[in-house]
């Protein structure tokens, strides 16, 4: 088989991969699992830029090791203004965990937070990303390379390992 007929990794193209990340001391930070890899949609702002610029036109099989310095990761650290939100202000379905995302409106404007630590009473939420300002070793292998439906084009982001995963958008 020629690489020429291999689904390469490019726009517009629905890639799963297998990763492994830790941090430049060597501190894991996150993996994927054989039964939850990740799955995103190339050319459409799904990863950090670093790690999507090297994987453009590799193919199912390869395993690349890449090095993302915070700008092309998530960036650096700013000044980190602690919110502290009561506990209650989360629904009760909704699974805390350090590194949770969400969004606060303040002057109409949308300030992403990130969980940091909290208790039954408080949350602590933080303006900087997890993992702003680190250095990010990705060891990362394709697995498989599909077209995009044009539903997930629409989106910008890909509906599940084939497509077909229903969701709801608030959008
Ligand atoms: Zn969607």
């Amino acid at each position: 088989m020629t690489r020429e007929k291999i689904e390469t990794v490019q726009g517009d193209r629905v890639v799963l991969l297998s990763f492994t990340l830790t941090d430049d001391e060597g501190t894991l930070l996150d993996r994927t699992t054989t039964e939850d890899p990740l799955v995103y949609l190339h050319g459409h702002d799904n990863l950090v830029p670093g790690l999507e610029r090297a994987l453009e036109g590799r193919a199912p099989g390869d395993r690349i090791q890449v090095t993302v310095q915070p700008d092309d990761g998530f960036g650096p650290k700013v000044d980190e203004t602690e919110h502290i939100l009561p506990r209650d202000a989360f629904p009760d379905d909704v699974e805390l965990e350090p590194g949770f995302e969400l969004a606060l409106e303040e002057d109409g404007e949308e300030i992403p937070l990130w969980v940091v630590k909290f208790d039954d009473a408080q949350v602590v939420c933080s303006t900087n990303h997890p993992f702003a300002g680190k250095t990010l070793r990705f060891d990362v292998e394709v697995l498989r390379v599909r077209e995009a439906t044009q539903d997930e084009l629409d989106h910008g982001h890909p509906h599940g390992i084939d497509g077909s995963e229903a969701h709801e958008h608030e959008d």
